[in-house]
């Protein structure tokens, strides 16, 4: 499948053609830039050929009309599917999609958000329609990959009805901080869903995003890609005090404020160049203004990893990309110096000596540091291409078969210590009640678990023992006990936070305390059956008309004598109207 891939900005257009396929790749890339006096700049790379020359293009949809021309002489002209850079996908759109009439309107509907970047994005989609009416457009979204972000990192304390007109974080530069996070993972050798990583992009626009375990947590740009860091011409935080002083201090209407702290701020507001390149030489040659400007950025990128190691409660790897993380070894150095005491060090010769041009991404972080450091390039449009080959091969469908679902209330697996402390030595628990994963019993004994705000009696204890205790509870009872519990997979226990359980015959804390994210046990004929995998993703819909809803992300986990059914929560099971048991749909994600 040859795919072409659009990112078009307000200032440039950038293109790519790719061969899809099990090893996507990039066959062709194009750009038109600098557009000034009715002409633009082009660069084309096709294999070895390389060009570049003026193109008489007066804006970035004008240069689109030259794309079929370009593509045709390198002989690309047949394409099967257009991929496009959406920036603001809003609070709707978590997935790729399909654009038409309708999502194209509520895309549009979006502009407010985003008035820079949509409408040139939207005038690419429709010049695309009329150039290619036959040739079915995806939208991949820059926001899609925060959507996982909890409220209490999208929500701005304000009032209530700005609230409700739409005033939330978004977060942007989500296919790049994936693509990255993505890259990480498979160069450690371990799966995304076991790390903690922080992507710093740092390009003309910066951001920094918490990964954690494999979902975006925060980032920080916010409801408008202006909030977090120093970028190259945008400001980054400001105090929205500022807003007031202004416009009474220095009379700026609201235009003029946003304007310049989109366009005149950052690199270019601190030091009169958007580019880190300049400042580095000028703070070289002793230039005070832009030695500050490069103390600031520094900085300012050095307190997101902080904030967003203790947000997360842990940190494995810190990933740089974008092109100063990619190209500035110093910049690298002075974002990374002083982090020794949450155990990352820099190796300054790794560090000096990045190089891209190979697949791998190089670590450069000292031998002996608990957290790796690793610069690699970003592949926007390859993720693009890969999200826009998927979404066209998602025809398989939908929806497949009915799955029991069973509705656990709060729980604990117990170890051998446990039982001891909570029962007496050696105690053996009544196995009163079978369940329906063979093996499985729930005991006749009941625990209690005692937290700082409150407690939770006659608690059920699910057998056989464990290795590690592990205690489940919803996030309503997580409140009750007034302990900040997060959602894991069952066995990922790095990092819970402490509960004391008490039994008869005395007390036992620990770590393990979690809301168990839901799951599907399928036994390997229905996982056949349904098509899919141990470690797959899927939804299940659920319910009826009125409470009826999809939970998306439940993990499928194959056992080889399982019993099929899904396994939710009692605040799941709540807000889809069921009661102890029902059914549900699966539904590929
Ligand atoms: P965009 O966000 O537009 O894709 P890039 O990722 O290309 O931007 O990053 C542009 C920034 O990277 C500019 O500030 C540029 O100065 C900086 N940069 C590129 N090469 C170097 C380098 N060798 N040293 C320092 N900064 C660099």
């Amino acid at each position: 499948m040859r795919l072409l891939i659009l990112n078009a900005g307000s200032s440039s257009l950038k293109f790519g053609v790719f061969s899809a396929g099990d090893n996507t790749r990039e066959v062709f890339k194009g750009s038109y830039e600098r557009f000034r006096n009715g002409g633009c700049e082009y660069r084309f790379r096709h294999g070895e050929t390389h060009e570049r020359g003026a193109a008489a293009f007066a804006s970035p949809s004008d240069a689109l009309k030259g794309v079929p021309d370009a593509l045709k002489r390198f002989d690309l002209d047949s394409i099967d599917a257009i991929g496009h850079r959406i920036v603001h996908g809003g609070a709707s759109f978590s997935a790729p999609t399909l654009l038409d009439d309708e999502t194209i309107e509520a895309i549009a509907v979006l502009t407010p958000l985003a008035p820079l970047h949509n409408p040139a994005n939207l005038e690419a989609v429709r010049l695309c329609r009329g150039l290619w009416p036959d040739v079915p457009q995806i939208a991949v979204f820059d926001t899609a990959f925060h959507l996982t972000n909890p409220a209490f990192a999208t929500t701005y304390a304000v009032p209530e009805r700005w609230r409700a007109a739409g005033l939330r974080r978004y977060g942007f530069h989500g296919t790049s901080h994936k693509y990255v996070a993505h890259r990480a993972a498979e160069e450690v050798g371990r799966p995304l869903s076991d790390l903690q990583l922080v992507s710093i992009h740092l390009g003309n626009g910066a951001s920094v995003c918490a990964v954690n375990r494999g979902q975006s947590m925060d980032s920080s740009m916010g409801m408008t890609p202006l909030e977090g860091l120093v970028m190259g011409t945008r400001s980054g935080d400001v105090d929205p005090g500022a807003f007031g002083f202004l416009a009474r201090e220095l009379g700026l209407s609201v235009q003029e404020i946003e304007d310049a702290l989109y366009d005149e701020s950052g690199l270019k507001g601190l030091a009169g160049s958007s580019d880190m390149r300049d400042i580095e030489d000028s703070a070289a040659k002793g230039d005070l203004l832009a030695q500050l400007a490069i103390e600031i950025y520094a900085y300012r990128a050095r307190k997101y990893v902080g904030a967003y190691a203790a947000a997360m409660g842990g940190l494995d790897a810190v990933v740089f990309t974008g092109g100063i993380g990619e190209n500035s070894p110093s910049m690298r150095r002075r974002i990374c110096d002083g982090l020794d005491f949450m155990g990352l060090q820099l190796d300054h010769d790794r560090n000096m000596a990045v190089k891209l041009s190979g697949p791998a991404a190089p670590q450069i972080q000292a031998y002996g540091s608990r957290v790796r450091v690793f610069v690699t390039e970003t592949a926007e449009q390859l993720m693009i291409a890969r999200e826009t080959a998927a979404t066209l091969t998602a025809a398989r469908p939908t929806r497949l078969l009915r799955l029991p679902i069973a509705v656990s209330g709060r729980h604990v697996h117990l170890s051998r210590a446990a039982v001891d402390a909570l029962f007496g030595k050696d105690y053996v628990l009544d196995q009163a009640t079978p369940l329906r994963q063979p093996g499985h019993w729930c005991a006749k004994e009941r625990v209690t678990l005692v937290g700082p705000k409150g407690k939770l009696a006659s608690v059920a204890i699910l057998g056989p023992l464990r290795e590690r205790t592990q205690i489940e509870i919803s996030r309503t009872d997580s409140f009750a006990l007034g302990i900040d519990v997060p959602v894991r997979d069952s066995g990922k226990l790095e990092g819970t936070p402490q509960v004391t359980i008490t039994g008869p015959a005395g007390s036992f804390t620990t770590e393990g305390l979690i809301i168990a994210a839901r799951h599907i046990h399928v036994n390997p004929a229905d996982a056949a059956r349904l098509g899919v995998e141990d470690g797959d993703y899927v939804g299940i819909r659920v319910g009826d008309e009125d409470r009826g809803l999809t939970f998306g992300r439940t993990l499928v986990r194959v056992g080889a004598d399982a019993f099929t059914e899904v396994h939710i929560d009692t605040d799941e099971a709540n807000a889809a109207g069921i009661e102890v048991a029902g059914t549900g749909e699966l539904v590929h994600i």
